[in-house]
């Protein structure tokens, strides 16, 4: 994704400023409509959750249901596991709370460890990252874990991630090296892990084994099948078991598993869009929610194109508003939604220019096997369906997993579909 091709060019940010006013076509009222919006979203009961416990305030709920991995995708339940959740952050290191430019919920968080220094606290993906898929409960470890990869500049999920994984080979013998003998590395072991980092930004010692992700680590050990990936990014912290509808939005995102393509998990949870079809649908369930997902990531495809948050639990009709009083259009709520199909589709068909081929929309080995306890014991998402139906729901070849011509004739993008 960007992160490596930044990474390629030595870029760590981009930063753009500017004098000019962005022109709005009817200035009053998008700026009616923004105060009443932001007045409501302030004191909504996502949002308020939000600002008192972070992204962490899910993480009961996700342990309890069985999406919360553990021990890298190999344990349903871990002793101690409440001690990292968000509510419990506020008890003890949390010291305030930041928020992106203009946002009135303010998910960030703001924390103090022994030193007394206040610093960046972690995300629901960094305490899962470098908590209970390591085996480490405690807070203090893993808000300094996910800070030294900030300072990195490494993408925490997809550290953590090849770090379980390594640990997990290591349990497995697969890892028996003197080198990796002599860290002793195990579950739980929060210095190890740091000392891992270091070497995984520097590429040296055991870093070399790490340094290009899970995919690379799985195939430099002779393991290919133990890594948890999807066209080579490491799985964002919402295991499939647990909510079946995430292993379509893994293997379908254009970029491989990413869970900001299509947060499913939460409509499995209860937060459905009834206004713009997206219900309710089973945790469990197989290809009949094949269509329901497929709405999702047309939905949050079109929030993605706005630049809006998918944390901002704002109406669709307001957002219809905002759109149209800032663009002098006038959309309907069904021709925005197409907007988010429609780039949806034209990420793909960039994506088979650039030589994606069948195949690569996978469900990871490792997941195929069932946990034996917690809230997704017993369960594997019947894949190989749900994909047959999401396929048939969009429109796709089922061979090729690329957009049929009358798919394309429908989206108006006949020319983009041809070949160059
Ligand atoms: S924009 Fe989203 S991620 Fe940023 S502070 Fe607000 S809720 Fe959190």
């Amino acid at each position: 994704g960007m992160g490596a091709l930044m990474g390629s060019k030595n870029l760590k940010a981009i930063a753009a400023s500017g004098k000019q006013r962005i022109p709005i076509a009817d200035h009053d009222a998008y700026a009616k409509l923004r105060s009443r919006i932001n007045r409501e979203l302030r004191s909504d009961l996502m949002s308020q959750g939000l600002r008192d416990f972070g992204t962490g305030s899910g993480s009961d709920v996700f342990d309890y249901f069985g999406v919360m991995p553990k021990r890298y995708f190999r344990a349903g339940t871990l002793a101690g596991v409440e001690t990292i959740s968000g509510p419990t952050m506020a008890e003890t290191i949390l010291a305030g709370v930041s928020a992106c430019h203009g946002c009135v919920i303010a998910c960030g968080r703001k924390v103090k460890l022994e030193d007394g220094e206040e610093r960046k606290g972690p995300e629901y993906e960094s305490i899962v990252g470098f908590g209970p898929n390591l085996g480490i409960t405690d807070l203090a470890a893993i808000t300094r874990l996910a800070e030294l990869c900030d300072r990195y500049g490494m993408d925490t999920i997809s550290v953590s991630n090849t770090l379980g994984l390594a640990m997990a080979l290591v349990e497995d013998g697969v890892l028996d090296g003197d080198d990796w003998r002599a860290l002793d590395l195990h579950w739980g072991d929060a210095q190890a892990v740091e000392k891992l980092i270091h070497s995984l930004a520097h590429g040296q010692g055991l870093g070399a084994w790490l340094e290009h992700g899970a995919r690379a680590l799985a195939e430099k050990a002779g393991a290919p099948e133990t890594a948890v990936e999807v066209k080579g990014l490491e799985l964002a912290y919402h295991d499939p078991r647990g909510s079946a509808g995430m292993a379509l939005v893994y293997a379908t995102s254009p970029r491989g598993a990413c869970h900001n393509q299509g947060p499913y998990y939460l409509v499995e949870l209860g937060q459905t869009r009834e206004e713009v079809g997206v219900g309710l649908s089973d945790r469990r369930g197989g290809p009949e929610i094949a269509a329901n997902v497929a709405r999702q990531q047309d939905w949050v495809s079109l929030l993605n194109n706005l630049v809006m948050c998918i944390f901002a639990n704002v109406p669709a009709e307001d957002i219809q508003k905002l759109v149209n009083s800032a663009t002098g259009f006038d959309y309907t709520l069904e021709a925005l939604i197409e907007v988010g199909e429609r780039s949806w589709h034209l990420k793909r068909l960039i994506n088979g220019k650039l030589g994606a081929v069948p195949g690569e929309d996978s469900y990871p080995a490792p997941l195929t096997r069932p946990l034996e306890d917690g809230g997704a014991a017993g369960f594997v998402p019947p894949f190989e369906e749900m994909l047959e139906a999401y396929y048939h729901v969009r429109g796709w070849e089922a061979r090729s997993g690329m957009p049929t011509g009358d798919t394309l004739r429908r989206l108006g993008l006949q020319s983009e579909g041809r070949n160059p």
